[in-house]
């Protein structure tokens, strides 16, 4: 039978119960006097009859079935989440901030300007870049408006046979989607053995019919490309530019400035390096930064400031895309990554990365004993295992996933990057501790020996979640959202 918690508020409802107390309506009224008849609802409808009591029980538990970073290590490869500090949440939700409008007088909120400008002038400095935009809504929304502004350049300069963008297969998959999106053919390189991009295979594939390249990096399998300045060499001198994909910037930020490497543009994941909450679908924010000769063609407003020391919205852009977000992007978004660069600092960014890598490297170390590693270098801010040593005739990584929802914590990313095998891909963040990164590589080890002993655990596995193993295209494509009266 279904404890009280596994049912829907609809099948806690009991007729009859509140859970409030208005009181009685002492004036006389003639609803249909007030409101026209044809807007006024004819059936009752059917909203759950429950207590506060039972509402606060049904979603204080719902909550609790949602595995999250506040319960544990989430290591998600590529996702970076990493804790998200509770100071960042205290200013978004300053008065000042939480209660403007963004139609407000310029005048009245010369505060959150400031704001804005100051992260622009720190994300700036943070990737090498000139100017910022910081409407996108997300990495692969400012992938987009980047590859949006080399396209405005080579309209511009009259150059438009330039109809391709060359992707490297080791880029995250929103790499060649985005081009796609923005109109551009595709031509994919291979990485050699060591996981570099091939320079040959480059070499020969650009021309003048190359608008950019775009580069994740460090790429998907967490290694940061050694022959970066010949890469970016070899696009600018057949007339294209470079897009970085900056989403990993965790792993080099305060080292390493994308840049100086080169290239022309670059997004930011907030929602991953500058600790912004993500997941669920929830805002992010993916500024975009770009050197000086691309300023004219970004997103308009920028905010600016005036010789005075005052800001505005500076809509100044001879050649802008227009707006690629409406007004001004995730401002509470931004408020957050603007507090914890503040905590921060240059310093405390330079060593989240560091310690980042080193969280990383810690755990390929002890896991590549029982896992194999089909990259075994020093890794960046994550790496890639290629499933269990020896017996994956009977175990494959989705049973390894699920066995590790056993172990109570949530799984890292599995069968992505396509580019390896049986694919685990594993981010701890550097905000996860040497005793919470040693539990987590003590379940995939415990794992390990059960799938020699007993792989039938594996392969039924998960058996303590409330739902074992759903049919998960049918589960997202064709998810009820909606409660539907079960037939009487
Ligand atoms: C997460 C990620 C993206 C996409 O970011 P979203 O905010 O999910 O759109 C792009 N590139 C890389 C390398 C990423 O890790």
């Amino acid at each position: 039978m279904l404890s009280n918690y596994d049912k829907l508020i609809f099948e806690v409802s009991e007729v009859g119960r509140t859970g409030y107390r208005l009181p009685e309506l002492d004036v006389e009224c003639n609803i249909e006097e007030v409101i026209a008849s044809e807007y006024l609802t004819k059936e009752e409808l059917n909203f759950p009859e429950v207590s506060e009591f039972d509402v606060v029980r049904h979603y204080t538990n719902l909550s609790s079935k949602n595995y999250s970073l506040d319960q544990g290590i989430y290591p998600l490869g590529s996702c970076t989440m990493k804790y998200n500090p509770r100071i960042n949440e205290d200013m978004a939700a300053l008065n000042g901030f939480r209660n403007i409008h963004p139609m407000e007088d310029i005048e009245d909120v010369q505060g959150a300007l400031r704001l804005m400008y100051e992260l622009q002038k720190s994300l700036a400095e943070v990737a090498g870049m000139d100017h910022i935009t910081l409407q996108p809504a997300a990495g692969a929304h400012g992938e987009y408006t980047g590859v949006s502004l080399i396209r405005a350049y080579h309209e511009k300069n009259g150059d438009t046979k330039r109809d391709k963008i060359i992707v490297p297969d080791s880029a995250h998959g929103t790499n060649p989607a985005t081009a796609a999106m923005a109109g551009y053919k595709i031509v994919e390189i291979k990485s050699d053995k060591e996981g570099m991009v091939d320079l040959d295979a480059l070499q020969a594939a650009v021309g003048d019919d190359t608008a950019g390249l775009m580069l994740t990096n460090p790429n998907t399998v967490g290694m940061s490309d050694k022959n970066i300045k010949d890469i970016v060499r070899i696009v600018h001198e057949a007339g294209g530019l470079c897009y970085y994909d900056g989403a990993n910037l965790n792993a080099i930020m305060g080292h390493a400035r994308p840049g100086d490497m080169g290239f022309d543009c670059v997004h930011y994941n907030l929602h991953k390096t500058m600790s912004t909450p993500h997941g669920g679908g929830g805002p992010g924010s993916g500024p975009v930064g770009c050197k000086e000769f691309l300023h004219e063609f970004l997103p308009v407003p920028v905010v600016s400031k005036k010789d005075d020391g005052t800001y505005f919205l500076d809509y100044d852009k001879k050649y802008t895309l227009g707006k690629v977000k409406d007004f001004y992007g995730h401002f509470a978004i931004c408020v957050r990554a603007y507090t914890y660069i503040l905590t921060m600092g240059r310093d405390g960014l330079k060593k989240a990365s560091e310690v980042a890598v080193l969280n990383a490297n810690y755990l390929q170390a002890i896991l590549k004993e029982y896992y194999k590693l089909p990259l075994d270098r020093i890794c960046k801010h994550e790496f890639v295992l290629a499933g269990l040593k020896g017996v994956m005739s009977e175990v494959n990584t989705l049973d390894i996933a699920k066995r590790i929802l056993d172990k109570g914590f949530h799984a890292p990313t599995v069968y992505f990057p396509l580019i390896i095998n049986e694919a685990i891909m594993i981010e701890p963040t550097e905000t996860e501790s040497k005793a919470s990164l040693d539990a987590f590589a003590n379940a995939l080890i415990e794992i390990a020996k059960e799938a020699e002993e007993d792989p039938s655990i594996l392969n039924e596995a998960p058996h303590n979640t409330p739902v074992s193993r759903p049919d998960e295209t049918k589960a997202a494509k064709d998810t009820i959202l909606v409660y539907v009266e079960p037939e009487k």
